[in-house]
């Protein structure tokens, strides 16, 4: 039986079983990096607007 990496609990869809997280940690991790990538990467213009920015993490994150 396969576990969350993350927060340990069984793994029931095969989508959580490939990636190693269950849902509700893939959206969390998926948070945290965003958060990471808008604060720490120096290709993100701290003078472009929300929404660029938004884009571009996005883009950086491979989020839609
Ligand atoms: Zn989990």
């Amino acid at each position: 039986m396969k576990r969350c990496r993350r927060c340990h609990r069984t793994l029931k869809d095969p989508e959580s079983i490939e990636v190693g997280y269950g849902p509700v940690c893939r959206k969390k991790q998926r948070i945290r990096a965003y958060q990471l990538e808008l604060r720490f990467n120096p290709a993100i213009d701290p003078n472009l607007s929300n929404i660029e920015k938004h884009k571009r993490v996005c883009e950086i994150i491979g989020l839609r």
